[in-house]
């Protein structure tokens, strides 16, 4: 695997292969690697010829009191997982080197639908952030395929309107949610959790479920029944941020007659914030 740190080269690089007729899979990633991330690197390698991924915690995606400086940044690790799974580009930039600017970012990049809502509404400049760097990379790296992770489900959907919006010539592929044996998702945040967290946090999984089938049973009652789910999150010791029951494609509150519907939760456990998610199709 080459590993490059200067945007330039590794474009150079790449378009090389483009020109050689090549195509070009990125996974962006903020590091901390874990088998979540490497499931979209094993998914994107069907995808393409050549296998990129990069490594950068966008400072830009975070707000003023969040999480950015405690972060965790494993990279000698990170790149031994990489290695392993045979990736054959790395591209780990510096923030100086993304923002030469610093904050005060001359273009950026903001999607306004979507956005509002589930994580839009506690993180208000979040995904403003998200859709700055992730361009920032799409221009430097040209990548045909990328792979996001539903984990993430409204970034996910947020990502692929920009790319449908702004006509990059990129496809955009979901890979599903890799989780821990106790059913909690993969999440770099979780090293926060002690096991006795890791334990109860296995319940957020439990919750969403239990309401998922619920609806596929046929209750529409979705006001209580997230009623019910932020109830029971509280019993089980989780700081509320959101539980909404939506519309998967425009993520507005769901209707009886939505068929294809997002539960989606973001919960307090401990210090870190837990994101997790359940799609339903319904008949
Ligand atoms: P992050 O490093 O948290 O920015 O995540 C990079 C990519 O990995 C995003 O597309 C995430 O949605 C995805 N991802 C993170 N955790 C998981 C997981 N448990 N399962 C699948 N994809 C994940």
């Amino acid at each position: 695997m080459q590993i490059f740190q200067d945007p330039y080269q590794i474009q150079q690089e790449l378009r090389a292969l483009k020109c050689a007729g090549k195509r070009i899979g990125l996974i962006p990633t903020m590091g901390n690697l874990h088998r979540g991330h490497l499931s979209l690197f094993k998914l994107a390698r069907k995808h393409c010829d050549v296998l990129v991924g990069s490594i950068f915690v966008n400072p830009m995606q975070f707000g003023a009191n969040e999480d950015l400086d405690k972060y965790p940044r494993t990279l000698t690790n990170d790149v031994k997982k990489l290695q392993s799974i045979k990736v054959d580009y790395l591209f780990t930039p510096t923030n100086e080197i993304i923002y030469p600017l610093g904050t005060k970012i001359n273009t950026s990049v903001e999607v306004n639908r979507l956005t509002k809502r589930l994580c839009g509404e506690s993180r208000p400049q979040h995904f403003k952030g998200v859709a700055t760097v992730v361009n920032i990379l799409f221009n430097i790296l040209m990548p045909d395929v990328v792979v996001f992770g539903k984990k993430d489900y409204q970034q996910y959907l947020i990502l692929s309107a920009m790319v449908k919006d702004l006509f990059l010539p990129i496809e955009i592929i979901a890979g599903e949610i890799i989780r821990e044996d106790n059913g909690l998702a993969m999440s770099s945040r979780n090293k926060f959790l002690t096991e006795q967290e890791k334990d109860k946090a296995a319940a957020l999984r439990q919750i969403i479920s239990d309401c998922g089938n619920e609806i596929c049973s046929g209750n529409k009652n979705f006001m209580q029944l997230k009623k019910q789910a932020i109830a029971s999150l509280k019993e089980q010791s989780f700081k509320v941020d959101y539980f909404d029951i939506c519309n998967a494609i425009n993520l507005e509150d769901a209707t009886a007659n939505d068929k294809q519907i997002l539960i989606a939760c973001a919960a307090w456990m401990g210090q870190p914030r837990l994101l997790d998610n359940l799609e339903i199709t319904l008949n």
